[in-house]
């Protein structure tokens, strides 16, 4: 039986886009070739290649507007440092709202001064920091708009001259943003785009080039573009299947279509959550996640059976980080609503036992 995965990433992915991967790992569309034992150079991983790149700028609605889509290795983690590493000169400036960005910042040091421009940490970051200032003197301002431990979400982004880095890696592609505020934005593929192994990044080229230090090759944003996302040997299995899971959402309808369902997925936890007094959630009501909501239970001595009638219901992965405890449901943009069906029922089965 197909378990419900509320795993954090890596996570679910559309059944429609397994089947097919698993088939081109046998034969890339009747070539007679596997996907994975084909030369990244040949004509066939080339189109794939451009299909992932210019899916990525149509979902977001940047075609034509001086962006560039690359895919990646290193995770979102080499990010932290690249993004440092290509467009800090003197000072950038990042908003705290939990680990990832500590680490970003931590990246970021090694290159220029970094200042705190808003911080949650007094909170254990169970909110987004809000009317905060930012400095006009800023290289970049480097945001994450979804807190994948927390279960929280940014709403609102500033409204600021200063080019934004934004850290999409856990709500990317899941609800309608103006993505053309952002001069760059970076996702590690294995929550809303695929398997592990690869990270889209979008960038406005015309942020580039402005550093005055050397930068290696692999690490050279213009490098890859230049080479259209080929300087080296691709992860052409986490392209592939990420090209196919963009593809899946074109046809369900886009980012307004999964926008829809996720708000529909989340309200119905949350609803769960604020009326069932065997559970509390973690994240401050207005800045609560689409995509993993937090929550605790309230009793201790439910603990067990929560755990028991969550098993028995082959609901897997919803144990919390252990910076915040508890539970995390994510709900990424493949976790069909039913299972959030089940797991909201098996939470009010609770309360009635409790
Ligand atoms: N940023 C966010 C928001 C994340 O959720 C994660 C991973 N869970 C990362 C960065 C790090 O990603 P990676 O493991 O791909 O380096």
């Amino acid at each position: 039986m197909k378990k419900h995965n509320f795993s954090a990433g890596p996570s679910i992915l559309p059944k429609e886009v397994m089947l097919k991967a698993s088939e081109a790992v046998m034969d890339l569309d009747g070539i007679g070739l596997s996907l994975i034992e084909i030369s990244h150079r040949s004509k066939e991983f080339v189109a794939i290649m451009e299909k992932a790149r210019s899916l990525a700028l149509e979902l977001m609605g940047l075609e034509g507007k001086g962006y560039q889509a690359i895919f990646l290795q290193g995770g979102a983690s080499m990010q932290f440092m690249m993004t440092a590493f290509n467009l800090l000169e003197k000072k950038a400036g990042y908003v705290n709202t939990g680990t990832w960005s500590q680490k970003a910042i931590k990246e970021a040091r090694l290159f220029g001064e970094v200042v705190e421009v808003a911080s949650s940490q007094e909170d254990n970051f169970d909110h987004i920091p809000k009317r905060y200032k930012v400095p006009g003197d800023l290289d970049y301002l480097h945001l994450t708009s979804n807190n994948t431990i927390y279960g929280t979400q940014m709403k609102e982004f500033p409204e600021t001259d200063v080019p934004l880095v934004c850290d999409m890696s856990s709500d990317i592609f899941s609800r309608q943003l103006d993505f053309s505020k952002f001069d760059l934005i970076y996702a590690g593929a294995q929550k809303n785009m695929g398997p592990a192994g690869t990270t889209l990044v979008v960038v406005k080229e015309d942020i580039l080039g402005k550093v005055s230090r050397k930068i290696p090759s692999m690490l050279d944003y213009g490098v890859h573009i230049k080479q259209d996302s080929m300087f080296n040997t691709p992860p052409v299995f986490a392209i592939y299947v990420s090209m196919l899971t963009m593809q899946w959402l074109k046809d369900l309808g886009g980012i307004p279509a999964i926008e829809e369902i996720n708000e529909r997925k989340a309200n119905l936890i949350y609803s769960e959550i604020e009326l069932n007094p065997v559970f509390a959630g973690f994240a401050a009501k207005e800045d609560r996640s689409l995509m993993n909501a937090t929550f605790n239970i309230t009793d201790d001595g439910l603990k067990d059976m929560f755990d028991e009638m969550c098993k028995e219901a082959g609901v897997s992965g919803i144990k919390g980080h252990r910076s915040v405890g508890g539970y995390r449901a994510s709900m990424y943009n493949a976790l069909p609503i039913e299972s959030v069906g089940v797991l909201v029922d098996i939470m009010s089965e609770l309360e009635k036992k409790g």
